[in-house]
């Protein structure tokens, strides 16, 4: 496979598919994983912004950035645009959302096919959400992301892709289950059919109390899924992204007790962003303590409140926490 490559006389993408890790190689070299996820910029203005903030987030040397994937089709291609770039600086190893909405069968393929030429090492494979706008768009060929997991572990086994192992799969979880499906127990067996049809690592949606994401990953041992399992965590900044929260990660509990100390500084919004800070430490400083395989922070591309938490963890970067000590 590597020799078609270099048949193709790319060996510059030869070096950069050395860079970028298979994720079972990331797990075996990091005792837990730490990652950020971005979103691709739609404006030059909020290019520019992430170009800056993208030596930040290098400082703190994440196992894998992660790039979210728009319902959309001109974001999508930023998605690739930024996936791409960021494997040809090496200073981040990207990890691409792909989702299946919307999609026809040759689309995802031209997308896998273009993801693997440029040693795109892993994917989280995602179903996403229909637009919002209603928009007509191509027939569904994966209904579900277990479809699309199925379809990329095929791929990887025709060979298409230069690392023998194909690309690494990820798929989502949801601590707090998700809104189509209120059946629990249906949806934890929707969850290990994705992990069945060859899902590597699993990254959940956002949660705010610890206590569903330990209740679930208990259930999910359970159902007999043995995945490593990263938690996906954002910080309260304001009472807008609170909000945003909310409505991005619906179902998602708010505790009382966190609201409670929100409502004290509600007139103060350093403030309310110190709470937001502190209760993300709190929550990483349990998950690490009760043996997390890998915390992911939701940035929405920004990297002070990272750098808050890093701080009050006492990790100058990731490094510290991703160390395989035993
Ligand atoms: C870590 C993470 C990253 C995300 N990134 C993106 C992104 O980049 N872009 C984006 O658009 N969205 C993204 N999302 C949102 C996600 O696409 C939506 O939440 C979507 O509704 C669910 O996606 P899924 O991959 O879990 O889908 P699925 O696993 O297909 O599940 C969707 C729903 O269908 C149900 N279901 C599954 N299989 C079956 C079946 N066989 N029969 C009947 N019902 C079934 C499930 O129980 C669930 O209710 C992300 C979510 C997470 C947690």
């Amino acid at each position: 496979m590597v020799d078609r490559w270099l048949g193709c006389g790319n060996l510059q993408r030869l070096l950069h598919y050395h860079r970028c890790m298979h994720i079972a190689d990331i797990m075996a070299r990091d005792r837990r994983t730490v990652s950020f996820e971005f979103f691709p910029p739609s404006s030059d203005q909020a290019a520019a912004a992430l170009e800056q903030r993208l030596a930040a987030f290098a400082e703190f040397e994440p196992s894998f950035v992660s790039v979210t994937y728009g319902a959309g089709g001109s974001t999508r291609v930023n998605t690739h645009d930024l996936v791409v770039r960021l494997q040809d600086e090496g200073r981040l190893d990207p990890v691409p959302h792909l989702t299946c909405v919307a999609h026809d069968e040759a689309g995802i393929d031209d997308i896998l096919q273009r993801y693997a030429r440029h040693g795109i090492s892993n994917i989280l494979a995602l179903r996403g959400d229909v637009p919002a706008d209603g928009q007509a768009h191509a027939p569904e060929a994966f209904p579900h992301a277990a479809d699309l997991v199925r379809h990329i572990d095929r791929f990887n086994q025709a060979g298409g892709h230069p690392d023998a192992r194909g690309f690494g799969i990820g798929v989502a979880g949801f601590p707090e289950g998700h809104p189509e499906t209120p059946n629990q127990l249906v949806h934890m067996e929707h969850l290990r059919q994705k992990v069945d049809a060859g899902a590597d690592w699993i990254t959940t949606q956002l949660f705010t109390d610890n206590s569903h994401f330990f209740d679930w990953r208990d259930r999910c041992d359970l159902a007999g899924i043995t995945c490593p399992i990263i938690a996906g965590l954002m910080p309260i900044t304001s009472l807008a992204t609170m909000r945003r929260m909310a409505d991005l990660a619906a179902g998602t509990t708010f505790p009382a007790r966190l609201q409670k100390r929100l409502q004290r500084y509600q007139d103060d919004p350093a403030a309310i962003e110190q709470v937001g800070i502190q209760w993300a430490v709190e929550q990483c400083n349990d998950l690490l303590d009760q043996g997390v395989a890998g915390l992911h922070f939701y940035t929405l591309n920004r990297s002070d409140a990272t750098r808050r938490i890093f701080e009050a963890l006492g990790a100058g970067s990731s490094a510290v926490l991703r160390a395989n000590d035993g």
